[in-house]
């Protein structure tokens, strides 16, 4: 069996992270700080980013797919409830994981595939994650959030 759905990313694309940005744009990067719960959960909402995904989980289920390590999973949930985001799924970067992005993201589609989801739409905002989706599975729509 077969599930269509539509796969969206966490930061940058529904969670604006631009105040604790520097703190990895800093030599050495902050990645703990970064990281840390009590910052991750004060990113602003992009409201029509949010607002489009509340139109599409009308008609399909809406998995987030985030390079954010499993240690905020906690903190992302309670983070889409604080800002309604219809997310149905949470797919997240295992702990120690530091695989780059598209590598880690790639991954995770094959997996889902794997499992019977079907995904229709893959949103994110970073160009190179979704230059090695879209190749492997031309039926997928990939989306770039400017
Ligand atoms: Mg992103």
């Amino acid at each position: 069996m077969t599930v269509p759905c539509i796969i969206i990313d966490v930061d940058g694309t529904v969670a604006d992270n631009e105040h604790r940005a520097h703190l990895i744009q800093s030599d050495p990067p902050d990645w703990g700080t970064f990281s840390a719960p009590d910052r991750v959960i004060l990113d602003a909402p992009i409201a029509p980013m949010i607002d489009l995904v509340r139109t599409l989980r009308q008609d399909a289920i809406v998995i987030a797919l985030t390079g954010r390590q499993r240690a905020l999973y906690h903190t992302t949930w309670e983070w889409f409830r604080q800002h309604r985001v219809a997310v149905a799924y949470l797919v997240m970067r295992p702990d120690n994981d530091y695989r780059p992005a598209p590598e880690f993201k790639l991954e995770a589609v094959r997996d889902l595939w794997d499992r019977g989801w079907r995904p229709t739409l893959f949103i994110d905002d970073h160009q190179a994650t979704l230059d090695v989706i879209a190749p492997e599975f031309p039926s997928v729509q990939c989306l770039r959030k400017m």
